[in-house]
């Protein structure tokens, strides 16, 4: 079922989604299923599944010099929302890069999609590689999120590259995009990042899901600006809980996001990362409990493959 569908047929009612990280290859899928198992008592209607972009990886040859390769070190994201799907009854939603993708390593990812009953993908720009200064589209790929809409709404309407084929059977896929309450970090102003995100819209998004915040404040007023410029898809809102003390310079440095000052002072009271994943568990509650009070239609975690917190938040939540 679409994402949309899953939110008409519980309108009124605050669901709990989360999204998980293919495991490193050479690790077993049971591991997931670890991590999902205590989960799916919160009823999750969709999981999203995270794709890694190719990265650098060094190779010691043991004379003193490195081999330097390229690698994806986290693969298989389609194989694994289906293995998901088919295990768990559950929709699962994989993400889907530009960077690292050629349009046609995209067409037929979105195919495989397609074949398996996958009826949502989320359509993501991706990240510059770590040697990178700035994002750079892959040799025949997008450069922005946009396009990547344009291409999996031709799809829909049986539109291929290149027109080679004459589709009798369209795709229908529910598009999601990725929204930033404080402004996604390249962007000048977040102003002109809301006109990208309508522009993605416009585009065909069907729903956006937002990076992470820690002051609902924040999403309120971006759920609120988004209204104003014409963006009336539903935003949902995105919650990573605080795990560990080296969060606090690690987050706002590589998301370019506030911490709010009352966690920031919970934070460095702790002596332990576990007294600090409590208090990122208790904060992430709370701010469960007001956007649950202010009717937001989905509550999505962002689990990075570890469950024990995001249930403690869901057994107080849900
Ligand atoms: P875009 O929407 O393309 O925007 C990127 C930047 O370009 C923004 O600053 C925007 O304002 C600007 N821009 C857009 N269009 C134009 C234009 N026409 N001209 C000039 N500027 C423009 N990363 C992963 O690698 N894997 C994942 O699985 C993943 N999942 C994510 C899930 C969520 C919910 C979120 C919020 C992020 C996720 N990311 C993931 C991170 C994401 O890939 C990065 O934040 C990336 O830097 C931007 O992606 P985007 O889709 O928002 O890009």
């Amino acid at each position: 079922m679409k994402v949309t569908e899953h939110l008409k047929k519980h309108t009124g009612k605050t669901q709990f989604s989360f999204e998980i990280i293919p495991p490193k290859k050479g690790n077993n899928i049971q591991d997931l299923y670890d991590n999902i198992d205590p989960l799916m008592e919160f009823n999750p209607p969709f999981i999203d599944v995270t794709t890694s972009r190719e990265e650098h990886i060094y190779i010691d040859k043991g004379n003193g010099l490195l081999d330097r390769k390229i690698t994806r070190m986290r693969p298989g994201t389609v194989g694994i929302c289906a293995a998901i799907k088919h295990k768990y009854n559950v929709d699962t939603i994989p993400h889907v890069l530009c960077g690292g993708f050629t349009k046609e390593e995209t067409e037929y990812l979105l195919v495989d999609c397609h074949y398996l009953g996958i009826e949502n993908v989320m359509a993501l720009r991706g990240d510059a590689m770590s040697h990178q200064r700035y994002f750079e589209a892959s040799n025949g790929g997008h450069q922005y999120a946009t396009q990547l809409v344009d291409q999996i709404k031709n799809l829909n309407n049986g539109k291929y590259l290149h027109d080679v084929i004459e589709a009798n059977h369209k795709a229908n896929f529910c598009i999601g995009v990725a929204g930033y309450p404080e402004k996604h970090l390249e962007s000048p102003s977040l102003q002109t990042d809301l006109k990208r995100l309508k522009e993605k819209v416009d585009a065909g998004a069907d729903y956006v899901v937002t990076q992470m915040f820690f002051d609902n404040q924040k999403y309120f007023e971006f759920v609120d600006a988004a209204k104003e410029i014409g963006i009336n898809v539903p935003i949902l809102p995105g919650i990573k809980p605080l795990a560990v003390q080296k969060h606090l310079q690690l987050l706002p440095q590589v998301f370019k996001i506030d911490l709010p000052e009352p966690l920031i002072i919970e934070v460095e009271k702790c002596k332990t990362n576990k007294e600090v994943r409590q208090v990122g568990v208790e904060w992430a509650i709370e701010q469960s409990k007001e956007l649950m009070a202010a009717g937001v239609p989905v509550l999505h975690y962002y689990s990075m493959g570890k469950s024990t917190n995001i249930k403690a938040i869901a057994k107080a939540v849900f």
